[in-house]
Order: structure tokens, then C-alpha cells, then sequence
């Protein structure tokens, strides 16, 4: 990171809050209010008056908390950032007396205490406050905080209670990067972290206080299960409650405008894309921008390396982990979860996968990758670096040691080999900066590079599409015999880097912003005859006209003869009655399994009967993995894919026989 970079990064973080248009909501605000809740809720029966706020990277979780000040809340700040970080927040001036200090507990109350007895002395406001002791982490305003825990220290008495706080405005006391205090301490006995004695602080604390730790990733637990080391004398002590953590910000998609889009090309331009998503890439070109001249040396470039450099913690080919690998086909192919809780964890606080669902009491910690077109790129990049076949091979190891599950293999595999062809289309047309792959693609040029092209008498943009070469199985020719109108569709354009589940039933009207997003979808579980819809917009110009590609993947083994009966109109109406069809629409039928006789093709599946309705689509029916199929898959990923589409979840596959029998034997009828 550049100085300049650091400066623009810095400076992003100190402006001010901004409002979700949608929710009107602004993070702070809606932090008060849960933290209001949570001081009103709080009881005896909870260990003390406090909660973790975890979220992934990005998110505005410093910022939210800062912004507490503006919403009448005393304000006390710490990072305990325990890497050397270049960015902002800066490690506070005191995390070394928070974290290795000798006689912790002593510190953490005068700590409190400070506080609490300035604020029941003094007449100040909640800005003068924050600006007078916390804002800047220099050696200067810290020493005032020191002398202030100084004094306390001096006067300590055993017996002395916290004081009462008597202010009507609540205090909160924050402690940012707060996973460090998880560590063991050394110079305790045992296995005692620093957690655990602050947290016996914290229960004397009363009325109007709260402490917030930030991504201090944790499912510690209503059992202290160190204390009672055997599990079954908890029912005998009665436990104490924790507060569930607050995970959700009002902070997703926060800059995005999209009247900024108004035709495709503009869709995968850096800026455009930046505003979808987490609001850290549009508060830094935001920022960047607003600035003047100021940081204009600060390229693109670097600001997608920052994208980069954060969905795998900088790592690239040999040290990424499977996690790693997670991540980055996560977020181009929506979330696979891990079965533990802890690489959950681990996804969110180095990975950017986002938690969507956290419930500490009954271990549940749920995580997505939502639509974030920049961080798709980001993986679509790596993916490059690395290659497929690793990718792959990871997938087919994490699900034969049963540490993740696949609900969806097929759709896997389809969604994987669609990315690949989008991929390689965006890298053969013109350069769009600081993108390797991201760019406008048309369709007729995806299917050549899906389905291979046939010769350099096939078609193209400048012939109208029209293939002259004598190869029968050319995809293009297939589309010209089967539509009315192909050069439209095949002239038409797609910009997809990642896909998305649908959280409703496929309409037109969902088409343009997905588009604007360079998003493609996954349709709802209950569409069964189709899974995928790209959507394509048919002019240059504007976004006026929309039709779509209609993907259908199975995975039979050994299929049947071709399903040919009428499948278009019956994908079409899940289609809704929004979508006109008469635009011409594509269907691509994928049967991934591998046929008996091994034989891999090609070709189109439409009903005999001749129906105007007919001339509006086209079907290309493709069937096994191959490079025969598609020429994509190179050096092996074909077999690869194979390979997974037949990987079994299975616990005990190889090294525990008698166990596997056992295994077995629970599952057979
Ligand atoms: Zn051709």
C-alpha cells in the first residue's frame, strides 16, 4: 500500500455516515438502537452488558461505531489490532496494557472506572468528550487517558466498587480488532485469556454502560467449559447468559446508483462496479473522487489489487488453503458452507464471506457470499493464477473428507463450466482495464467459446452469424436453424461474472438489475426445468430490450433418450408472464452425466411439431463432460469434473474399513 493509498484509505473511513436510501437507516443509528435494547434487556441472569459485533471486512464496523458519537452516545475507543496494520484504525496507544499487562483485572476496572468518574464529575458533550480523549490514537491525547487510569490506579482499593454511572446518555466502550484478547495470558494460570478477565469486570458494570467487541469471533459458550471441565456437571451449575452478537449493518449496496448505468458497456466499468456490494470500494472511489486532484496518481489498478489482496489475505497459488479456495469459488458461485462453525468463522474474518444468521446459544452461524461483483473478480483473477484443476481437486477432497457439503453438484459443475467459457469470451475481446475478464460479451462469441468454434468459416459479428464450414455440429449453426431471427440473440450481449440465488421466481423485471450488476441467476429450488438465467441485453445503446439464456443442467448417469418433448414452453412459463418471448430466447440444455456408451454430443431439441411459437428459441442439448463437448476444458479439467460430479460425501472412504460397513450399513434398505 502506497502512502498516498493509505491516506485516501483513512481518509474514506473518517467521513461522514451515509444513509441507505432504501432502508433509510443509517448503520449508527441502528447500532444505537440494538445497543439501547440490549442495556434495557440486560439482566443478572447475563454475564455483563456486553456483545460482540462481528461482520465481515468492509462492512463500516469501525465507522458504525464511531458514528455512536453523533447519536448521543459517550464514546470510549480502543483497538486492540494486534498486526502491525497499515490502515486505519490504528492500533490505540494502550493495547499493550490490555493485552500483557501483570495485573490485568486491576487495569481493566481502573479502565472503567476513569471514565465513569470523569463523565459523573464533568459537564461535556458527547462530541467535545470524544474529541477531547478518544479520537486520535497519538501519544498525546492518549496520555491523558493513561494519566486519567493512572490516577485510578494509584487510589485502587480492593474494596471498592465500580462506581455508579449517572449519566442519562448511555457510555459505550468499544474494542475494536478484539480477537487478540482471546489469546492465553501468560502470566495466569491455566488457560485464561484475556477475555475471561475482563469479562469478570464487566459484570459489575450497571446502568447505561455497554461494551461492544468488534470481530472478536466467538462462540464462547453459556457453559463454561473451562471452569467445569466435565460436560455433564453443567446441568448442575446454573450458567449465565451471553447477549447474542450483532452482525448485520444497514451498509449493503450503500452507494450503489443505478441510473449511473445506462447501456451495457457501462456495467463493467470500475466505478459501477464498485458500487454494488460492501460500501468499503464505493466509499474509496467516493472518496477519491470527491478529493480533487488530490489522489488521482492512485490508480485503479491498485484500489482491485486491494479487492484482490482481501478475499485471500494476499496469498496466491501454493499457501492458499481450502478455505481459500472456498472463498474464491463462493463468491462467483454462491456460498459452499463448511460443516464447522470455526472455518465459518474463519471465512468471514479472512475470507469477506458475510454472516447472515448468528445465534451463539444454539451454535448457528450461517454465511453467504451475496452478489459483489468486484470481489467475483477478484476470485475470477486468482482463478487464473491458480488454475481450474486445483480449484477442482480441492472441491473433490473437501467433499470426499465430508468437511463440506454439496447439495447441488450438478449445478456446481454447470454454473463452474459457464464462468470458465464467460471467462475466456471476456479475455478474447478488447481490454477493459484494470479487469483481466471482466467485459461485454456477445453471444454469439460465449458459444463459440463454450461449444467450441467450428472453423474460420464459422460465424461472426461481421457476417451476420452465418456459418458456411461443413461442420454439422457447429453451435452456431444450430442457433441459425432453429431461430427466425438469430442475429439479434446471437448479436446480443451478456457481461455475467458470478451468480446469485434468486430469492424469487424468475421474472423480466429481475433482468435489468442483474444486469447492471454483471450478475447472472440461480433459480429457485422449485423451478425444475431450468436452473440458470443469464440475461442478455439485445442493444448497444440502451437496456430497453432484455431477453435471456435459459440454462438446464442434470446429472444422469446413463440418460435415456433425449427428453424431447415440448421442455421450452415449459421452462418458459417459470419463466413468468412478464417475459416476452418473442425477442428470441436461447436454452441451453447441459446433461452432465456420463453416457453409457461414452459417446459426448451436441445438438438441438426441438418438438417436431411445427408451432409459431417455435421459431422464437433455441435449444442446444449437450451431453457428458468433455473436451469434445467443450473445448474449454483443458488440460484435464475435464476428467477433474468428472471425477467430482462422482465424489461421494463420505466420511470413512478410504483408510477406516470396518467403520465404513458400519457407516454403510445405516443407509442401505
Ligand atoms: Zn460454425
Amino acid at each position: 500500500m502506497s502512502i498516498l493509498y493509505k491516506k485516501l484509505y483513512k481518509e474514506s473511513f473518517c467521513k461522514n455516515i451515509k444513509t441507505t436510501s432504501e432502508l433509510n437507516l443509517n448503520s449508527s443509528k441502528y447500532l444505537k438502537e440494538q445497543l439501547v435494547q440490549m442495556i434495557k434487556n440486560w439482566n443478572y441472569s447475563y454475564r455483563g452488558p456486553y456483545a460482540v459485533l462481528e461482520q465481515s471486512n468492509g462492512f463500516g464496523k469501525t465507522k458504525a461505531c464511531l458514528g455512536l458519537v453523533d447519536e448521543e452516545c459517550y464514546v470510549v475507543y480502543c483497538c486492540l489490532d494486534e498486526k502491525k496494520s497499515n490502515g486505519y484504525p490504528q492500533r490505540s496507544f494502550l493495547a499493550d496494557e490490555f493485552l500483557y499487562g501483570r495485573n490485568l483485572e486491576k487495569f481493566y476496572t481502573c479502565y472503567f472506572n476513569a471514565f465513569i468518574d470523569l463523565l459523573n464529575t464533568t459537564e461535556i458533550s458527547c462530541l467535545d468528550f470524544f474529541n477531547k480523549y478518544i479520537k486520535n490514537s497519538d501519544r498525546d491525547y492518549s496520555q491523558t487517558i493513561m494519566d486519567l487510569v493512572e490516577s485510578q490506579i494509584k487510589n485502587f482499593s480492593n474494596d471498592r466498587d465500580v462506581p455508579f454511572y449517572k449519566g442519562n446518555k448511555p457510555l459505550i466502550f468499544i474494542f475494536d480488532d478484539a480477537s487478540s484478547l482471546l489469546k492465553v495470558n501468560r502470566n495466569y494460570k491455566g488457560s485464561t485469556t484475556c477475555f475471561d478477565l475482563i469479562r469478570n469486570v464487566l459484570s459489575n458494570l450497571r446502568n447505561n454502560i455497554f461494551v461492544l467487541f468488534v470481530n472478536m469471533f466467538t462462540i464462547s459458550s453459556n457453559f463454561d467449559v473451562k471452569i467445569d471441565p466435565d460436560p455433564s456437571a453443567r446441568i448442575a451449575y446454573r450458567s449465565l447468559k451471553e447477549l447474542e452478537p450483532i452482525y448485520l449493518l444497514p451498509t449493503w449496496d450503500l452507494y450503489a446508483d443505478q441510473v449511473k448505468i445506462e447501456k451495457i458497456s457501462d456495467s463493467v466499468k470500475f466505478e459501477n462496479i464498485c458500487m454494488y456490494g460492501r460500501p468499503l470500494w464505493g466509499s474509496l472511489l467516493q472518496t477519491r473522487k470527491n478529493s480533487g486532484q488530490k489522489y488521482d496518481y492512485i490508480g485503479f489498478s491498485e484500489l482491485y489489487d486491494l479487492a484482490i489482496f482481501k478475499l485471500t489475505c494476499g496469498k496466491m497459488t501454493e499457501s492458499l488453503n481450502s478455505n481459500d479456495i472456498l472463498a474464491v469459488v463462493g463468491c462467483r458461485l454462491g456460498v459452499i458452507q463448511p460443516k464447522s462453525i470455526s472455518r465459518r468463522q474463519e471465512l468471514v474474518a479472512n475470507n469477506m464471506a458475510v454472516c447472515v444468521y448468528v445465534k451463539n446459544s444454539e451454535y448457528l452461524f450461517d454465511i453467504v457470499y451475496p452478489s459483489e461483483p468486484i470481489l467475483a473478480e477478484s476470485a475470477a483473477f486468482v482463478k487464473g493464477v491458480i488454475g481450474y484443476v486445483k480449484i477442482v481437486e480441492s472441491l473433490i477432497e473437501s467433499l470426499e473428507s465430508s468437511s463440506v457439503s454439496i447439495d447441488d453438484k450438478a449445478g456446481l459443475i454447470g454454473k463452474l463450466i459457464l464462468l470458465i467459457a464467460k471467462d475466456k469470451a471476456g479475455r478474447s475481446v478488447r481490454v477493459n482495464e484494470p479487469f483481466l475478464y471482466l467485459n461485454v460479451v456477445q453471444v454469439g462469441v460465449f458459444l463459440q467459446k463454450l461449444y467450441g468454434e467450428c472453423d474460420e468459416k464459422c460465424g461472426n459479428e461481421t457476417n451476420n452469424w452465418t456459418c458456411s464450414s461443413q461442420n454439422k455440429k457447429c453451435v452456431i449453426k444450430l442457433v441459425n436453424e432453429q431461430l427466425q431471427d438469430p442475429d439479434t440473440l446471437l448479436n446480443g450481449y451478456i457481461n455475467f461474472n458470478h451468480f446469485v440465488q434468486s430469492k424469487t421466481n424468475m421474472s423480466e423485471t429481475q433482468l435489468l438489475p442483474a444486469l447492471k450488476r454483471c450478475v447472472a441467476f440461480q433459480c429457485k429450488q422449485n423451478e425444475k426445468s431450468i436452473n440458470f438465467v443469464i440475461p442478455v441485453c439485445l442493444n448497444k445503446d440502451n437496456l430497453e430490450s432484455i431477453s435471456a439464456i435459459m440454462v438446464k443442467v442434470k446429472l444422469n448417469n446413463n440418460p435415456k433418450n433425449l427428453e424431447n418433448k415440448s421442455f421450452v414452453e415449459y421452462a418458459f412459463t417459470e419463466m413468468s408472464e412478464d417475459f416476452d418471448p418473442y425477442k428470441g430466447f436461447l436454452v441451453l440444455y447441459m446433461q452432465l452425466g456420463q453416457p453409457k456408451n461414452k459417446t459426448s454430443f451436441i445438438s438441438s431439441l426441438k418438438p417436431k411439431e411445427d408451432h409459431e411459437f417455435n421459431k422464437y428459441h433455441a435449444i442446444i442439448y449437450s451431453q457428458g463432460i468433455s473436451r469434445d463437448v467443450f473445448p474449454i476444458l483443458e488440460s484435464d479439467l475435464d476428467e477433474k469434473l468428472v471425477k467430482l460430479s462422482q465424489a461421494d460425501d463420505n466420511p470413512y472412504l478410504c483408510n477406516d474399513f470396518t467403520s465404513k460397513k458400519i457407516y454403510d450399513s445405516y443407509f442401505s434398505l
